[in-house]
């Protein structure tokens, strides 16, 4: 039996074909100039298997979907739910 990686597309939930040029984001904490420590940052990279295993790291088809998910992400922020834990 082989394993077969699949990634799927963590806005919209299409399968990714192996020659797919997809991308990977990634969010973390930098130092920040405020009276907090740090502030939250998003990551963007081109599609990398290595980056794409990483448990913090989300699948993205194209551009529309990086969109969304900057959205998503910026929302969060504004909301409170998505926040630097250092
Ligand atoms: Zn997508």
């Amino acid at each position: 039996m082989v394993w077969v990686e699949r990634f799927t597309c963590d806005v919209c939930g299409k399968l990714r074909g192996d020659s797919e040029s997809w991308w990977v984001a990634a969010s973390e904490c930098v130092p920040a100039s405020t009276a907090r420590n740090t502030q939250p940052a998003l990551q963007l990279m081109p599609w990398d298997n290595l980056l794409a295993h990483s448990a913090d790291s989300k699948h993205l088809c194209g551009a529309a979907c990086v969109h969304t998910f900057l959205d998503r992400w910026m929302a969060g922020l504004r909301a409170g739910t998505e926040a630097c834990s250092g």
